[in-house]
């Protein structure tokens, strides 16, 4: 296993109060594999994440607990120096917002270039020549005379492929990708992930792929780890959760999609809202929106069953997960 997070545990204290972000996330990604984390803003999903990439030590986030081993060493282990080397040259991470993530007043040529002259050491000439062949695998037309303009004259899905290009650069092992394509219009979403996942399997890294958006992994991860309220409610491969998802809450997910066979079709949405991190409701946290929930939902706690109907290794954290899967 390339990364194994093992029952992670994040905090946030706050004026109000000590917010239970990450509380208890186990997942892995192999070699070669796409894990998408699905769930809506406040799961955790991008706390897990940031904890894994190790740019969460700062208040007032807090791991209390847990491990992230990659590559067979404990990353929350490492001194913050050794932490800084892991990150960009084994791991990168992708953000929703490209245009705050470059800076506006270097040409990203120099931004792509400057990966390969501080970490590799080149010449600003070599590195240069570095930053328009990136360029070329990420598709940007004429990269030979884009690569001196500055990030505000390219388009944001032209910028997303900049992003792209600079996590690529020192080839990872692990890219995340946290809500990559939000920002952008539909069909260039689609072109951004196509290239996300092309090469993905170019480079054979493992690919963590943040979304709320179950529409869109369909066709590019293998396993699909879903979170609420700071755990995971499900995890399968994504066939087996497309099939037939084994919580109620991802069959809320999908229930959800707009579908092109359906137009016109009123669209459903999950009831309720996601729980206060504060005061996280007890028993099964998604209780008060499920419309499966009986009384033991609301005192106690589904650790993460093991789906015994799946040969891929399947979990629900749900007690009536039979119900839901054959329901
Ligand atoms: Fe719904 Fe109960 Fe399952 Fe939670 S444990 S998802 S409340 S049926
Ligand atoms: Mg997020």
């Amino acid at each position: 296993m390339l990364l194994d997070v093992h029952d992670l545990h994040v905090e946030f204290h706050t004026r109000d109060g000590v917010a239970q972000a990450v509380n208890g996330v186990s997942y892995g990604v192999d070699e070669g594999e796409t894990l998408a984390v699905l769930g809506e803003s406040g799961s955790g999903k991008s706390v897990t994440a940031q904890a894994i990439m190790g740019i969460l030590d700062v208040p007032p986030g807090r791991i209390t607990g847990g491990e992230v081993i990659f590559r067979g060493r404990d990353l929350l282990t490492l001194k913050e120096e050794q932490r800084r080397k892991v990150r960009g040259a084994e791991m990168a991470m992708i953000f929703q917002d490209a245009l705050s993530s470059l800076n506006p007043v270097i040409s990203v040529g120099d931004q792509l270039g400057e990966m390969f002259t501080v970490h590799r050491g080149m010449s600003k000439k070599d590195a240069r020549a570095e930053a328009v062949e990136l360029m070329d695998r990420v598709r940007i037309p004429a990269a030979r005379e884009r690569v001196r303009q500055y990030p505000h004259q390219f388009s944001g899905g032209m910028r997303q492929r900049i992003m792209i290009a600079m996590a690529l650069a020192l080839e990872p092992a692990l890219i995340i990708a946290d809500e990559p394509t939000t920002a952008l219009d539909v069909t260039v979403q689609a072109q951004v992930m196509e290239l996300l996942a092309e090469l993905q399997r170019e480079y054979r890294m493992g690919l963590i792929l943040i979304t709320h958006d179950l529409g869109v992994v369909a066709d590019v991860a293998d396993r699909i780890a879903v979170m609420y309220a700071g755990r995971i409610v499900e995890s399968a491969p994504v066939h087996d959760i497309y099939k037939a998802p084994a919580h109620p809450y991802t069959r809320g997910l999908l229930d959800s999609i707009p579908r092109l066979d359906q137009k016109g079709r009123e669209l459903y949405a999950i009831r309720g809202l996601p729980p206060n991190l504060m005061d996280i409701p007890p028993g099964c946290a998604f209780h008060p929106r499920c419309p499966m929930a009986r009384d033991v939902c609301r005192t106690d706690e589904p650790p993460l069953y093991e789906v015994t109907e799946s040969e891929a290794g399947r979990g629900s954290a749900c007690h009536f997960w039979r119900e839901c899967l054959h329901g």
